[in-house]
């Protein structure tokens, strides 16, 4: 289900990490269930009151494009304002306002989204005769915080969930369809692929937007299976600063992500593999969605060295999606585009798959007899039986004596097992581990 986001906005140093990092806290137990994801420090899944929402550190967020334009305070407030339900300005009470929070203001006031102002590092509550300095911004009543202390900020999340909750973010009787996001780098050739994915099928783009938001989806029949092709940056984004500068968008891609079953990473092959890539596919991954990885352009790529360069550094580089098949393809030309929809269909079948106990079982006696296994101390894990608990993505949950002396390696192991055993292809798979006597 998509969440909603919530960015933090504001210059270098006011306290935007801490404050995230604050905000998120609670939630840094799942992050590190996560093993093997590159985690990407700038969102984090959060909830307060009971709403679940992804918070966003804008600065942390890397554009796509033009180096000037890389990390700039206003592609920021440009992204925050374009992509967030809900803007948390962050400005410093110490330094007061400077001529970024200015420019930065200037932005947002032109935005009709839920926008606070919170005054960072007001770490003595009974000193807060410097607000009145911030009316200036323009942006209504500012919010003293201690990013550091936690003062104030549980007041601002009261407000911020309000809004929130406001939000309609439930899909609008919707057809029932794989849902499909189309990510990537700016110039990988998504439009040009979702253009030969849809070309030749029976493409109605859809009249219900998916959300309430500005989404275009594209749903398309290919051999009697619906597909929707989640809306990204398909459509080309252009800065509003400069015009020739794109940029990446990554919080679109996320938004598509929350939305989709299966994700198409299109990686440029004349270019390879980027730290972009690894992000969003990290994301992904988070997210629980299946992925299929799309090599593109491989027209540009010249001779089999080349070409196997590219590939071992996608196996060696992205080990955390591994399930992921790869596909090289020319959307140009339509060469080996045909291809996907078999991967997809695949990736999905796997991704919304049952495994009955029963065969489940049979495999963990087969660990039992040939597998290694684990201990602490005195303590033997011993493994008393395994059952499907949830799908899309598949997890598992095994019952166990001792599930706190289960370690990464451990999991590892398993996953690889019941990746051998059964087919998984393509699917992000959960386990649990709970104590059972
Ligand atoms: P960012 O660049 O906006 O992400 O800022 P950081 O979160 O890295 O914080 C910049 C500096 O301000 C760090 O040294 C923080 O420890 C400090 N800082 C953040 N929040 C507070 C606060 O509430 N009070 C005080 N006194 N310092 C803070
Ligand atoms: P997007 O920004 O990811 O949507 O990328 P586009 O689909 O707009 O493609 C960017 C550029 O790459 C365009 O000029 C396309 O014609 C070109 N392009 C896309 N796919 C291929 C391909 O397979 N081979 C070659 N040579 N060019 C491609």
């Amino acid at each position: 289900m998509a969440l909603p986001i919530v960015a933090v906005v504001g210059r270098p140093n006011v306290g935007k990490s801490t404050l995230v990092n604050r905000i998120a806290q609670v939630d840094e137990a799942i992050v590190h269930e996560m093993r093997g994801v590159t985690r990407d420090r700038s969102y984090h899944t959060a909830d307060w009151n009971g709403v679940d929402f992804t918070l966003i550190d804008t600065g942390g967020i890397e554009m796509g494009g033009d180096d000037a334009f890389q990390g700039s305070i206003t592609a920021q407030a440009f992204e925050a304002t374009r992509e967030a339900d809900v803007i948390i300005f962050l400005v410093d009470g110490r330094t007061g306002i400077n001529a970024d929070d200015e420019e930065v203001a200037r932005i947002l006031r032109k935005s009709s989204k839920p926008i606070f102002l919170a005054v960072n590092k007001m770490d003595n509550p009974a000193r807060e005769d410097g607000l009145w300095e911030f009316y200036q911004l323009g942006l209504g009543d500012p919010w003293p915080v201690s990013a550091m202390h936690g003062h104030g900020t549980g007041d601002i999340l009261d407000e911020v969930v309000a809004e929130l909750r406001k939000l309609d973010l439930e899909p609008h009787e919707e057809v029932p369809a794989i849902n499909v996001a189309i990510i990537g780098r700016p110039n990988a050739g998504k439009s040009s692929l979702t253009n030969k994915l849809t070309n030749n099928e029976r493409s109605i783009v859809s009249d219900v937007a998916g959300t309430t938001r500005d989404a275009i989806d594209t749903l398309v029949e290919h051999d009697g299976e619906l597909y929707r092709i989640v809306d990204t940056a398909g459509l080309r984004r252009k800065s509003q600063i400069d015009q020739d500068v794109e940029y990446y968008g990554f919080v679109r891609a996320m938004r598509a992500i929350d939305r989709a079953d299966v994700a198409l990473l299109v990686i440029d092959g004349s270019i390879g593999l980027t730290n972009e890539d690894q992000r969003v596919a990290g994301y992904a991954a988070e997210r629980g969605c299946a992925m299929v990885i799309v090599l593109n352009k491989w027209d540009l790529v010249e001779g089999p060295e080349a070409k196997a360069d590219i590939r071992e550094r996608i196996e060696d580089r992205m080990t955390f999606v591994g399930y992921a098949p790869v596909v090289a393809v020319c959307a140009l030309t339509g060469k080996k585009v045909d291809r996907i929809w078999t991967l997809i269909d695949e990736a999905y079948a796997n991704y919304a798959k049952t495994i009955p106990t029963a065969q489940l079982n049979n495999f963990l006696s087969g660990i039992r007899e040939s597998g290694h296994t684990i201990s602490k101390g005195k303590a033997i894990l011993r493994m008393k039986y395994v059952t499907q608990t949830s799908t899309c993505p598949p997890q598992f949950t095994f019952f166990c004596n001792r599930p706190d002396i289960v370690d990464d390696n451990y999991e590892r192991y398993l996953e690889n097992r019941l990746r051998q055993a059964f087919d998984l292809t393509g699917t992000p798979i959960r386990l649990k581990f709970k104590k059972k006597d």
